[in-house]
């Protein structure tokens, strides 16, 4: 684990505007600073934040906690008669008023309560359960840059551009990584598919439930301007240069490589709302984490707890 200054970099007079009480800049808001630290970089920012140090963590170690790969966590969980299946797909669910049945490839598991944290398959088994179908998920591919070690120098800090409140997806931001490089991105790009290398039937049946959902037809009316600039980002390696760039200018992005890309399940309302805050539904028997958009992976550990709270109170 290592700490890294942070820095938000706000481009016009209008984005500093969204720094009010109330709405959603307010988060960065409270971390105003008085002055931009000098291990800092240039930017041309008309106006700069810099939050206190920053976590850096990978999700590969923070994964290390889970039991399939803790084998203390595994232990204590064989010792209290806790049974873990890896890789195993819950195909369908049957909840009643005492139980849940889930069924998987090794058969069937009841259970007096679950728990289900499924990602970018959230909404289809939390809709199987009886909640509500609002929010959906619709997928986004994050594509990155990876710039390596000594190429990396010029940025000590984490940047990131102010969020437009209307659009929370972070935009194209700067992060070090604990090896030292620089990773530039993510592009957010609507996909048809949940899964990258998903089969010809599985993208159907996923392209199919986007496209049937009113608020996908909404979102891309609404924000049509967005949605052609971030197409120019996914499509482009010059514009995601070029948005790199007005964050730290002059930065150098020839060497850098085209990192591992992923899936963001973004939760999205029927009137077109990009769900930007956690969402937890409970059924009769179940817990469902509908939306847990970054920083949901930094904040595992309380939003665990909050889960927690959900599942005693069934
Ligand atoms: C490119 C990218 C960069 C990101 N960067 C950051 C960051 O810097 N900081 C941060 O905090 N967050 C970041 N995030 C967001 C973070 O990854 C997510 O917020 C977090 O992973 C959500 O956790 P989750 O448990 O809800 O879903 P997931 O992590 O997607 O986990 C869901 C799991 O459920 C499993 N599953 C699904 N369906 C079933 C089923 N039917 N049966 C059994 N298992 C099932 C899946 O296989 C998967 O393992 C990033 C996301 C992306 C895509």
């Amino acid at each position: 684990m290592s700490q890294c200054a942070a820095f938000i970099a706000c481009q016009s007079p209008f984005r500093s505007g969204c720094l009010v009480p109330g709405n959603r800049g307010a988060w960065y808001g409270r971390f105003c600073a008085e002055r931009i630290p000098e291990h800092a970089i240039a930017t041309m920012a008309a106006v700069a934040l810099a939050p206190p140090r920053r976590i850096v963590e990978t999700v590969a170690r923070v994964c290390t906690l889970q039991p399939m790969t803790h084998p203390r966590i595994a232990r204590d969980a064989a010792s209290t008669g806790v049974t873990v299946h890896v890789g195993t797909a819950v195909r369908s669910v049957r909840p009643s008023t005492a139980a849940v049945d889930l069924t998987h490839a090794r058969g069937t598991t009841n259970a007096r309560q679950a728990i289900f944290c499924a990602g970018p398959w959230a909404d289809r088994l939390a809709v199987s359960c009886g909640a509500p179908r609002e929010p959906r998920i619709v997928p986004f591919r994050g594509a990155y840059l990876r710039l390596h070690g000594a190429d990396a120098a010029a940025v000590r800090a984490n940047v990131y551009p102010l969020p437009d409140p209307a659009l929370p997806f972070l935009g194209v931001h700067l992060t070090r990584t604990l090896s030292g490089d620089l990773l530039v991105g993510p592009t957010a790009l609507m996909v048809p598919a949940r899964r990258p290398g998903a089969g010809a039937a599985e993208t159907a049946r996923d392209l199919g439930e986007t496209l049937r959902w009113p608020g996908t037809w909404r979102l891309a009316l609404t924000h049509r301007r967005a949605a052609w600039l971030e197409l120019r980002i996914a499509a482009s390696r010059r514009a995601v240069e070029r948005t790199a760039r007005r964050l730290v200018p002059g930065l150098d992005l020839s060497r850098a490589e085209p990192a591992p890309p992923g899936i963001r399940a973004q939760a999205l309302g029927r009137d077109g709302t990009l769900v930007d805050d956690f969402v937890i539904h409970r059924t009769e028997r179940a817990v469902h984490v509908r939306n847990a958009p970054s920083p949901a992976a930094t904040s595992a550990l309380p939003l665990a707890r909050l889960i927690a709270d959900e599942a005693d109170s069934i």
